[in-house]
């Protein structure tokens, strides 16, 4: 039986009482509605450690952080290295993410000293690629995507190559985050399978071990048509995993 992997990306949303109350609704409804999905909370980073010890006992329920530094360490003001994530009992983060790209103007190059600094210290890393609606209407989806992976994964590829199951894409098209308007499974399935292709031209064989999730206004109701398409291993979601009883739904739909 397929087993999926769910994220739930709060951004910069909440407090600490709503989101410690959230995640316990979802620890609670996780049991209660016997999900065997593995879902992985990316709260705010400031409340990682709050929010540790509330799933620390769940099987399935994992933390991430929703942005890495792309150094190491030293004297970078206001950054969150990879091994300080790890230390705080995180084991996801996300990188790339279109807010990241587009409103923090991160390039192509910062992103590929994320995903270095991430994997070689073994971190699940998600890597979010993605088209904007003028490059769909001009037709560059693929290329905009293929660049994405390209830049992101080549430098990094020896060390990827050793812990090639620790690496996830997500694809998320910018015009569908948060606007409910999700793409449709046509368009899902051809990106997810060129992006298993291109995977198979830098990875071989093993790229086989790497997870593509989908992202973009998945809600209860697109959640199944979505998950049960042959190329997806999971969603990432956003607005609707702020609500344990939609993100629920969402786990629970297939
Ligand atoms: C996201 O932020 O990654 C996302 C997919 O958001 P939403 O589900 O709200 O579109």
């Amino acid at each position: 039986m397929k087993t999926y992997l769910i994220a739930a990306n709060w951004k910069q949303n909440g407090t600490l009482k709503t989101l410690c109350t959230l995640t316990k609704n979802i620890i609670s409804l996780t049991k209660k509605r016997k999900i065997r999905h593995k879902i992985v909370l990316f709260p705010p980073t400031i409340y990682l450690s709050n929010i540790f010890p509330l799933i620390r006992k769940s099987k399935n329920i994992f933390l991430g952080s929703q942005n890495v530094s792309p150094h190491s360490d030293g004297a970078f003001t206001g950054e969150v290295s990879a091994k300080m994530i790890k230390d705080i009992n995180c084991n996801y983060v996300i990188i790339g993410h279109s807010e990241r790209r587009h409103i923090f103007g991160e390039s192509d190059k910062i992103l590929s000293y994320k995903v270095a600094v991430s994997t070689s210290i073994k971190l699940n890393t998600i890597l979010c690629v993605g088209e904007t609606a003028s490059e769909r209407r001009k037709k560059m989806t693929k290329k905009v995507v293929a660049r994405q992976l390209k830049t992101a994964l080549l430098p990094s590829k020896n060390i990827l190559k050793k812990n090639l199951q620790k690496l996830v894409i997500a694809y998320e098209p910018v015009w569908a985050i948060g606007t409910g308007n999700n793409a449709t499974t046509k368009q899902i399935l051809d990106i997810h399978k060129y992006i298993r292709y291109f995977l198979s031209k830098i990875f071989s064989r093993d790229y086989k071990k790497i997870k593509i999730l989908y992202g973009g206004s998945v809600n209860s109701l697109n959640a199944k048509s979505i998950l049960e398409l042959d190329e997806v291993n999971g969603a990432l979601v956003g607005g609707a995993s702020l609500k344990s009883k939609k993100f629920i739904e969402i786990c629970s739909s297939i």
